[in-house]
């Protein structure tokens, strides 16, 4: 298992450390693991002038999958976009061709306070979300704002060909086989034809996979039910942009931005694995930020790329016994709750584990 690392930014060096620290143990109890650093975004540019250079692409291009911290920060607001941090994200997920993007939303039962809807509405949510993420409406052309009868006019174009949602389907109809085998796929069929599309080539994909059932929502009632009656949900899938909105709503019912992890996967599954927070500056180099993102998506990695599910749900359950043993970071923190800096969270799931 040839893993690339790239810490990136701000928080990214801290809590990759404690990924990394995973890793290793694993590697030391068997699992044959080789791991590579290499830089992306900001701590590119001041070494390469590039947020993604050569040299990293070769890297990334040559491992099985990549773990990835965060990029960004404010010293780099003011360069020209192309040697923006985030460019460095961007042209990494086209550079790989990184389709699927899979966001879990999952509160444990210990951190149901934390979220702002109900603990019984929430308490054990746990729903994943397939977003497409290479086209729809935001890569579609024709796209523009133009002159038109004397005034400006902004228009973008929403295209899927059915192969695009062929292989997304496939995605997660296989996401729900490793989970509950319920698939909710999300569309507006009653009002765009593209996603009349993708309607019918997602119920022509559930042929192949008759053990999962398959449900359809349109997407304003998906975003409604979603607050209302969460636990209803174990797979969706969905387009870019309902995914974009879609799985940021989900993943605020949790409270925790420092506890969810995600993939973006290839057609084989190789993939960029990596917290859904960004470099959090305003946090940076103080050991306090929450690393339990990262450690979840090394367990992501090692499901989804990899296939050692055991190994996963030994990281997994290791991240349960520290929080059912009250320890918090400043994020998570409650009354009664043992604080915990980046290290020493760190330094409790390795017991755990
Ligand atoms: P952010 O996610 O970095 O931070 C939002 C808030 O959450 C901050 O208060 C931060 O302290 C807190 N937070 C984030 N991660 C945390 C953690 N692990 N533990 C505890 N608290 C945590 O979002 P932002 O402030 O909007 O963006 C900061 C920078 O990150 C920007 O440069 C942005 O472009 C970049 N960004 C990068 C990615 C990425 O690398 N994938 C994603 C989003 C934002």
């Amino acid at each position: 298992m040839k893993i690339a690392v790239l810490a990136g930014d701000g928080i990214g060096p801290e809590i990759i450390t404690q990924g990394v620290r995973v890793l290793t143990a694993l590697k030391s109890d068997g699992l044959k693991i080789e791991l590579e650093s290499g830089l992306l975004g900001g701590c590119a540019v001041d070494s390469a002038a590039d947020p993604f250079p050569e040299v990293t692409c070769k890297l990334v291009n040559e491992a099985d999958a990549v773990l990835l911290g965060a990029v960004g920060g404010p010293q780099y607001d003011a360069l020209p976009r192309s040697k923006r941090p985030e460019q460095g994200l961007l042209r990494i997920r086209k550079a790989l061709n990184l389709f699927a993007n899979l966001r879990p939303a999952i509160l444990y039962p210990e951190l149901a306070n934390a979220s702002t809807l109900k603990p019984e509405v929430v308490a054990g949510l746990d729903i994943m979300i397939v977003r497409e993420l290479t086209g729809d409406i935001y890569f579609g052309e024709p796209r523009g704002i133009e002159q038109r009868d004397n005034q400006r006019v902004g228009y973008n174009t929403m295209i899927y060909s059915e192969t695009e949602i062929r292989r997304i389907a496939h995605v997660a109809f296989q996401t729900a086989r490793k989970r509950n085998r319920k698939l909710c796929s999300v569309d507006k069929m009653n009002v765009l034809e593209c996603t009349q599309l993708w309607r019918d080539v997602v119920t022509e994909t559930a042929n192949e996979y008759p053990d999962v059932t398959l449900s359809h929502m349109l997407v304003d009632n998906a975003a409604m039910q979603l607050i209302r009656d969460p636990k209803q949900f174990d797979v969706m899938v969905t387009g870019n942009m309902f995914g974009d909105i879609l799985s940021d709503e989900a993943s605020m019912l949790t409270g925790s931005i420092g506890m969810l992890p995600s993939a973006s996967l290839d057609q084989n599954n190789k993939g960029l694995f990596e917290p859904s927070h960004g470099s959090a500056p305003d946090i940076a180099g103080k050991n306090v930020a929450n690393p339990l993102a990262t450690i979840l998506s090394v367990a992501m990695m090692l499901r989804y790329t990899f296939n050692q599910e055991e190994a996963a749900l030994r990281i997994e359950n290791s991240v349960k016994k520290v929080l059912s043993k009250n320890y918090r970071t400043r994020d998570i923190f409650g009354q009664g709750m043992t604080l915990v800096g980046t290290i020493e969270m760190g330094d409790a799931v390795l017991e755990a584990l």
